[in-house]
């Protein structure tokens, strides 16, 4: 077919239309950013008080631009199951490098932060805000506050840049279960002052610490990581072991019940062991320190947790128990801290990852005597019809779905594609997937090119 002058027009301005259509969907994926973070905190746990300053600075480094950022504080889900009066992070002002005030509203009860800025931030543009944030500490329920025995918990106070992925920005609410975290790697510098009677722990590297007035002043740095998080304590006892190049830090409140020396050394023990076994299989553990830390305990319950460099082991059980959630929670330094994955979408990929690795710790260690692949088996089998893909809030029970079935599905792979070969599959995905973000495709990718063996009813039985 001829084509005449006037249809040349008509194409060129569909194709236009097409070509901007194109354009407005794609413009979604190109906005990447990269943040360093400074905070400057007066930490009073006896007046359960404190103020800080967060300056933020951010690179645009997509290749679109933005007047509005998005932040998560995270402590402001994990300061208990039901609201607590007062206990709220708050931010006070925002305000730009030039000296800008900006607008920004508080949404989700505090977990998340949409702020305006001045201008528009462009494609490699760096903008750097400045946050001043108060914190007004409540009672410890569960992971955040000020536990019965004097112990400050305050874990991921502070505001992070929410992610921005192939669906735009996360803002979706966080899950009822589950952690639900979602957050870059990225650089943290903390200097925080309190009163001399106390002792800090943080998951940063210490670089200096002074005392003049009755206040000592703590400076840290934390490289490549998820969050950052400050403990206080006027009892804790101190306990290292050497793993490599990696100092792992005992913080233990030994004024809290079940407590003793020998729980302590214990679970130190069982550190050590999980991260060099870890480290042999996966890839190494890049940080100088890992901080090993009792869970305070809290009005509702106490959970056993991990964050980027420092875990909280549960006092008190069995032993077994002990070492189990010690070893889970130091695998957790893989899956959710150097592969970095989305808690709320994919839990999966850090708690069935975590799971199946403390399997492989014990079994490493020689365990005979308690049945864990049997345990995780029955309990997988209790949702045997549910893919362990999915969000938090759609798995039917959460802990079978998500740890056993995940679990499972990660050791099903394993007894067919043979361990060794298993074993370079993940650390394959590890060295690819670290201080960035996994998804469930990103580990079928590694998977599929890592062996030769037809999984396909495996991948079906588990994966949607
Ligand atoms: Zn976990």
């Amino acid at each position: 077919m001829k084509t005449r002058p006037i249809q040349v027009l008509i194409i060129f301005l569909l194709l236009l239309t097409c070509f901007t259509a194109m354009c407005g969907c794609s413009q979604k994926e190109e906005l990447s950013f990269e943040t360093t973070y400074a905070i400057d905190a007066d930490l009073d746990p006896e007046m359960r008080h404190m103020a800080y300053t967060e300056t933020i600075e951010i690179i645009n480094t997509g290749s679109g631009s933005t007047k509005t950022l998005y932040f998560h504080i995270y402590g402001n889900k994990f300061k208990g199951l039901r609201q607590v009066e007062n206990g709220d992070i708050v931010v006070l002002s925002v305000q730009d490098q030039d000296g800008n005030a900006l607008q920004w509203q508080r949404e989700q009860e505090g977990v998340l932060y949409c702020v305006e800025l001045a201008q528009k931030l462009e494609p490699e543009q760096t903008i750097e805000l400045t946050f001043a944030c108060e914190i007004l500490i409540p009672d410890l329920e569960s992971m955040y506050g000020v536990s019965r025995d004097g112990d400050v918990q305050l874990p991921m106070f502070s505001l992070q840049l929410a992610m921005y992925d192939q669906n735009g920005w996360d803002t979706a609410p966080l899950p009822e279960n589950g952690d639900g975290r979602y957050g870059a790697a990225a650089d943290y510098n903390l200097t925080i002052r309190v009163p001399e009677t106390y002792i800090l722990a943080c998951n940063g590297d210490e670089l200096s610490r002074q005392t003049s007035d009755g206040i000592t002043t703590y400076s840290y740095r934390a490289e490549k990581r998820r969050d950052i998080m400050v403990f206080a304590c006027k009892d804790y006892v101190l306990l290292e072991r050497t793993v490599g190049s990696t100092a792992i830090l005992g913080y233990f409140n030994e004024t809290a019940d079940n407590v003793t020396r020998q729980r302590m050394e214990y679970v130190m023990d069982c550190a050590a062991f999980s991260l060099e076994y870890f480290n042999s299989i996966f890839v190494q553990y890049p940080y100088d320190t890992l901080v090993v830390t009792n869970s305070a305990l809290g009005t509702n319950f106490s959970p056993n947790m991990e964050y980027s460099g420092l875990i909280t082991v549960l006092f008190g059980s069995e032993q077994i128990s002990m070492k189990i959630n010690t070893f889970h929670e130091v695998a957790h330094q893989w899956f959710y801290g150097l592969v970095g994955n989305d808690e709320n979408q994919e839990p999966w990929l850090d708690e069935g990852f975590s799971d199946f690795a403390t399997g492989l710790c014990l079994d490493a260690e020689g365990n005979i005597d308690f049945p864990y692949w049997e345990l995780k088996d029955i309990a997988s089998n209790g949702a045997a019809d549910e893919k362990v893909n999915v969000p938090c809030d759609e798995a039917s029970v959460y802990q079978w779905v998500i740890y056993d079935r995940g679990a499972m599905f990660l050791k099903t792979l394993m007894d067919a594609v043979g361990k060794e070969k298993f074993l370079t599959i993940l650390s394959n995905y590890c060295q690819r997937y670290q201080y960035s973000i996994a998804t469930t495709e990103s580990f079928l990718e590694i998977l599929h090119e890592g062996t030769d063996v037809d999984i396909s009813n495996i991948v079906a039985e588990f994966i949607k």
